[in-house]
């Protein structure tokens, strides 16, 4: 083999190596990486909302909320954003998947899904409002264990954890 040949060689081994590496990830992002994604979607379909997850979702995440009365763990209804007697506010329809609230419950669970067709903050004052909760008698909340205290404009992320205690 020629010195110039064995150059060719070695370039052909390096494109070919490269190759591989671009086909892999591409294949891991198909394979591993959109079903990852797609999993709350799937998940939701148990709730029937086939339809109303097929619209594209700008954001879509999951608040855990724990309430208290009393010092009583009280149950958060399903349907909140849904069922017309639990969607008390009307004004961020727009942004939510047609014909629910973009804050909602699917279950009894606590879990606050945001489902928003636009990229945007939603603030825990607003999810109160739908679920028609008053703030009036809220004597401590907290996000993730620490002390909150502008409750009405604290932008909900992904995962986080509030709880919010009230007296009557
Ligand atoms: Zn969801």
């Amino acid at each position: 083999m020629q010195p110039g040949q064995k150059k060719r060689v070695f370039l052909y081994a390096g494109i070919g190596f490269v190759a591989v590496g671009i086909a892999s990830i591409v294949l891991t992002y198909m394979f591993i990486y959109e079903p990852l994604r797609n999993e709350t979607a799937v998940q939701d379909t148990r709730f029937n909302l086939k339809e109303i997850h097929s619209v594209p979702l700008a954001r879509h995440d999951h608040v855990s909320l724990v309430l208290l009365v009393n010092g009583q763990q009280v149950v958060i209804p399903e349907g909140i954003g849904m069922n017309p007697q639990l969607w008390h506010d009307h004004s961020l329809d727009q942004y939510g998947p047609s014909g629910i609230s973009p804050m909602h419950t699917h279950d009894t669970s606590g879990t606050i899904h945001i489902e928003s067709t636009v990229a945007r903050e939603y603030t825990l004052g607003e999810f109160l409002k739908v679920a028609g909760i008053s703030t009036d008698n809220i004597t401590r909340t907290t996000v993730d264990g620490n002390e909150l205290v502008d409750i009405q404009n604290h932008a909900m992320k992904n995962g986080e954890k509030l709880r919010v205690e009230f007296s009557e």
